[in-house]
């Protein structure tokens, strides 16, 4: 390698510069002229010219890493649900204004190029945005880290609503090319798939494999308002042959390409349906894929700077985002064991000292496993490795516990009964060092329930790191109003140190903060509605008290609470219009996953209510309901700040962390919301006077699940309930097809409930009728909204990524020096 000095053109980031930059970029980057260029050429144009500037930072951390031989952190997660880049760059930047001022200069409005953007929703929800909320965080506090995962070609499905019922069409983001991504064509791994194993002498190899090429595209990750920067590294899969030549020269120009395309499919589709055995099929090849082409760039990038493995685990902390990665062990265990002929001892204590893993779930039937019969057919070393681990591991545990053959039975990494699977979560245990829950109360739980073996075998492995989210993109993007109100307070420090907010309790009582405060929160309202009149012609009051539950459509998550009480308020409201209403606009988003019928289901009966419900003119202003369609990032930008009440109402237990919870908090909204996941947490933060608390905790469902829940009861004895639940049942809001939520209705009432809906019922209508009340309150409701805000600090992610760092990936800051 030879090194020159290379010159370059200085990027000053004056509103002169910019402009010119951004003409240049259009002229030479594009290829475009003023008199052509369409807005979506010009935003092109003006991302090019941003881009550059953050380049220049991208080389330096980077070289400051490698000089510093620094230890990284590679997370690696199946999704990362990004959002666009372009307004977060500009913040991050600092050049916000002057790239306004400079395309103003043009005639360009920035307003309307950054709505152009298309959504990197390369993720399905909570977990996916979380690992787009730490590469923000880590960057922006100066972790070396990478995060690793899969380009799809066609990230989370577009959601349109097409008479009440979700329609999903492809959503090919890349149509108009990405300028945020560099393709590496160098970077470049062959993964294999199928064939079998031989022994020679203590080797192992695995032969007659099919192949396909796993090649890099690095995305610039900025941190805000420092010189570092970091890399998010997706893999895209290439076919090995490009296509059969003789076929195509033969006519036969199908099957010239048909091995290329089914190649290449493993990179195509976030989340095939696993609905078939051949979507899980496809799944299980994305996993390995990007697992196997991270590992081999790891020990690449390693081996660039040492020459032998000893300081492996000094030098690289490898985190699990759920278990969606762990085929990354036996991998690593394979490469190096069969690849560099480590002995398999030494190779295990090294992965042991690398390997960390957050799990996402409580719910036992949500633990990912693979068929022992598929591992076998697709990745037969692994499932080799595997079981090598698994045979160390339960003689561990012999040796520990004596011969409990039940024991041995629940805590093996094979699941014996019935078809044999592959316990994927076990087997994360087993290898890493720490394993973490996402919130206080899912962290107890997990080694109470699902995982209370392994914390008898391994107490000091577990631990607690509740989840965050990055208030650059939450609160300083999302709600520019607010953020300038609480700069002129606090000034912009806030976004760095989000502890700061709490001085905004000194302001809580002050009439002029108090209608500043709630002038900012009108105006994403104002803002909301606009953009309803805009797009579906519905008006809505932006004084009612706007009331959302956005998130995935899951029964866990119970949108059934919410749209139950909402025709019980609208029988209310039939019976005495004249009565004093709180007019309220219930808003729904999210998705349904595509095999899952009962959320479609859920989403239908949504749709069927707010028909009626916002054509009965008895109705009128006091009740509107409605679902926002294609629930995503830039969607949650848009509707978060504007949320008066915020509704977190899983059933306790089921909801490791939320962090949607946080987003509307750090808003202002206040929180209607059962003692589940984050909310506990959020609660000791606010202040239980300014949430709306309510349900039974997870204590109380135990208990009532033990002694019998009888669902039915409730519904008898409740009349307004019952008189929903019926109305439900017999087509009241589905005239066209009376039976259209019969199976609702049964799985409420006569199925078992089994997220005890109808228990929680009582004490949710309670709460609302404070919620009512209290917002007749403006004062009252603006003080608990500031106190929501002020309490807001512990729950950046630079704190949650600060609390990684140093107890579990054990790296510290680098310092970048310009
Ligand atoms: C934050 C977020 C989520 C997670 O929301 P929860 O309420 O915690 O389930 C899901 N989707 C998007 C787009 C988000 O921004």
């Amino acid at each position: 390698m030879t090194s020159v000095d290379l010159e370059f053109e200085q990027l000053n980031s004056t509103v002169d510069a910019l402009r010119r930059s951004i003409s240049n970029r259009l002229m030479y980057g594009v290829g475009k002229d003023a008199v052509t260029a369409q807005p979506r050429d010009w935003l092109h144009a003006a991302e090019l010219a941003v881009r550059d500037r953050l380049v220049a930072r991208w080389m330096k951390t980077t070289r400051q890493q490698y000089e510093q031989d620094v230890k990284r952190v590679y997370y690696l997660s199946m999704e990362f649900l990004i959002g666009r880049t372009f307004t977060n760059a500009l913040l991050a930047l600092g050049i916000h204004d002057e790239v306004r001022d400079a395309l103003a200069g043009l005639g360009i409005d920035l307003n309307t190029l950054e709505n152009l953007e298309p959504d990197a929703a390369l993720g399905n929800g909570g977990l996916g945005r979380l690992a787009a909320c730490f590469l923000d965080s880590m960057a922006t506090v100066g972790i070396p880290g990478f995060g690793y995962g899969i380009r799809y070609e066609y990230g989370m499905f577009r959601q349109t609503i097409v008479d009440g019922n979700q329609v999903e069409t492809p959503d090919y983001w890349l149509r108009a090319g990405n300028p945020w991504e560099f393709p590496r064509p160098e970077v470049n791994y062959v993964i294999h798939f199928g064939g079998s194993t031989v022994r020679h002498g203590d080797r192992t190899e695995w032969i007659d494999t099919e192949h396909v090429n796993a090649m890099a595209y690095d995305t610039v990750i900025p941190g805000f308002a420092t010189t570092a920067t970091n890399t998010l590294r997706l893999w895209s899969a290439r076919a090995t042959d490009e296509f059969d030549l003789s076929a195509f020269n033969q006519g036969d120009y199908r099957r010239s390409v048909e091995a290329k395309n089914t190649s290449e499919h493993v990179s195509r589709l976030l989340y095939p349906d696993d609905s078939t055995q051949a979507g899980r099929e496809l799944r299980l090849r994305q996993e390995y894929f990007f697992v196997s082409a991270t590992m081999q760039d790891l020990i690449r990038r390693y081996q660039r700077t040492h020459t032998h493995f000893g300081r492996l685990a000094e030098k690289v902390a490898v985190h699990l985002n759920d278990t969606h990665p762990v085929l990354a062990i036996p991998e690593l265990m394979r490469l190096l064991v069969d690849t560099h002929h480590l002995p398999w001892d030494k190779a295990w204590k090294l992965v042991q000292q690398m390997f960390s893993y957050t799990n996402h779930t409580l719910m036992p039937e949500a633990l990912e496993t693979w068929d022992v019969e598929m591992l076998s057919r697709l990745l037969p070393r692994h499932l080799e490795i595997i079981f090598d681990i698994n045979a160390d591991f339960l003689k561990q545990v012999g040796e520990k516990f004596g011969r409990d053959v039940d024991l041995i039975r629940r805590i093996s990494l094979v699941d014996e009964y019935g078809q044999r699977r592959v316990r994927m979560a076990h087997l994360a245990i087993v290898a890493s060092h720490t394993v973490n829950g996402v919130s206080k109360l899912h962290s107890q739980l997990m080694t109470q329930n699902i995982f209370a073996d392994f914390a008898r075998m391994y107490p000091d492995r577990f631990t607690n790191v509740t989840n965050g989210i990055t208030p650059r993109r939450w609160l300083s993007q999302a709600s520019p109003k607010l953020s300038s109100l609480i700069d002129e307070r606090l000034g912009p420090r806030w976004r760095t140190d989000l502890f700061e907010l709490g001085r905004l309790r000194e302001w809580r009582d002050d009439p002029e903060f108090s209608k500043a405060f709630h002038d900012a929160k009108f105006a994403s309202k104002v803002r909301l509605a606009a953009r309803a009149k805009l797009e579906t012609g519905a008006i809505i009051d932006p004084n009612a008290l706007f009331d959302l539950q956005v998130k995935r459509i899951h029964e866990y998550k119970r949108q059934l609470l919410n749209i139950l009480h909402v025709i019980v308020r609208y029988n209310r409201i039939r019976e005495a219009p004249e009565k004093a209403w709180t007019p309220r606009v219930v808003m729904f988003a999210g998705k349904a996953a595509s095999a899952y019928k009962m959320a479609k289901t859920i989403i239908k009966l949504i749709n069927d209510v707010a028909e009626k419900v916002n054509n009965d003119p008895l109705i009128g202003d006091r009740l509107k309901v409605g679902f926002i369609p294609n629930y995503g990032v830039s969607v949650a930008e848009l509707i978060i700040p504007a949320a008066d009440l915020s509704q977190q109402i899983s059933m306790a237990g089921t909801e490791a962390s939320g962090t949607g919870n946080m987003k509307l908090a750090l808003n202002g909204a206040l929180t209607i919301g059962t003692l589940d996941g984050a909310n506990i947490e959020i609660c000791d933060a606010v202040g239980r006077e300014n949430m709306f608390i309510f349900g039974h905790s997870t204590e109380e469902i135990d208990a009532l699940r033990a002694t019998g829940y009888r669902p039915r009861r409730i519904y008898e004895e409740n009349p307004e309930l019952k008189l929903a639940l019926d109305q439900i049942r017999l087509g009241h809001f589905s005239p066209d097809q009376p039976h259209r939520f019969y199976d609702i209705f049964h799985t409420l009432v006569d199925w078992g409930d089994h997220y005890m809906v109808l228990a929680d019922f009582e004490s949710f209508d309670k709460a609302q009728a404070d919620v009512d009340a209290k917002f007749l309150d403006k004062e009252a409701w603006t003080r608990s909204a500031i106190e929501n805000v002020a309490g807001m600090g512990i729950f950046s992610s630079d704190r949650t990524i600060a609390e990684y760092a140093k107890h579990i990936w054990h790296v510290e800051p680098l310092s970048v020096t310009s």
